[in-house]
């Protein structure tokens, strides 16, 4: 007997499968944060660098350049304003920008930010076969480590999507978080198909991601154009409620858009 193909004509039981494969549990939302802080704050930087060109079989010289930009320019920018005011971050890494920027990853780790998994060529790890998504993602973590020196801990898939095995791979893998699911403003527990999977949520949000705001493409409709003063409004206004809540800011920010920051200054504190 072969499934009805609509949508409207699949029975309750194969939507609520769907709907139910990974759910947001638990809230992890803590009474309060350590030393009497308001709220946290997440800032995240996803090192795609070439792979974003890459992961699409693209070979352009143009937009491989503006890859390269996020390490000769954007990384240095970010680590400088860094280390100026002592905040560690999270940087999401493709195991193929270690490999081309292995002394940048050990520089990163050297200064005690975090370096996690972000895909092997940031491919879109949604629509793999499991084995070949297992495979990457032992094969990116063992990469990871050797060039950073400290096995990853969490995720941020490329692209922000899971495949219906991602996060058994992940709990397999001893992973402690992903950051790639938007079900919350805080954190929350991951259930696999209904149960606590023990792997922690930091959700995203578009609207937290610079790439919506600085990203385009020249021959698709994506030319997005918001001035950098509107973008570090919004940022900001993000950043008020999650104080007014006692919650967390979470920002993803790619290092190609640096130089936005620079012009607007959105990034003194
Ligand atoms: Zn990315």
């Amino acid at each position: 007997m072969s499934a009805p193909q609509e949508p409207w004509q699949w029975p309750e039981e194969h939507w609520r499968g769907l709907v139910n494969r990974v759910r947001a549990g638990r809230s992890l939302k803590p009474r309060q944060w350590p030393q009497g802080a308001r709220c946290a704050v997440a800032l995240s930087f996803d090192s795609d660098h070439e792979t974003n060109e890459l992961r699409e079989g693209g070979e352009s010289i143009g937009r491989l350049s503006q890859g390269q930009y996020g390490n000769r320019q954007g990384i240095p920018r970010i680590l400088e304003i860094l280390r100026r005011h002592s905040v560690p971050a999270s940087f999401f890494v493709p195991a193929v920008s270690a490999l081309l920027y292995p002394e940048e990853q050990r520089r990163i780790a050297g200064e005690g930010h975090e370096i996690a998994l972000h895909g092997w060529i940031h491919e879109r790890n949604a629509v793999l076969p499991e084995a070949a998504e297992r495979e990457l993602m032992l094969r990116s973590a063992d990469t990871l480590e050797r060039i950073a020196g400290t096995r990853p801990v969490g995720i941020r898939t490329p692209s922000w999507d899971f495949s219906p095995a991602t996060l058994a791979i992940a709990r397999e893998m001893g992973l402690q978080y992903d950051s790639s699911l938007m079900a919350d403003v805080d954190c929350y527990e991951l259930l696999l198909d209904g149960q606590p999977s023990g792997v922690v949520e930091l959700p995203v949000e578009w609207i937290r991601d610079d790439a919506v705001y600085f990203n385009m493409n020249r021959f698709a409709g994506l030319r997005p154009c918001t001035p950098p003063a509107d973008v570090f409004d919004i940022f900001r206004r993000e950043l008020d409620a999650a104080y007014r809540e006692g919650g967390i800011f979470q920002l993803t920010l790619h290092p190609p858009s640096a130089a936005t920051a620079r012009a607007s200054g959105s990034w003194r504190s």
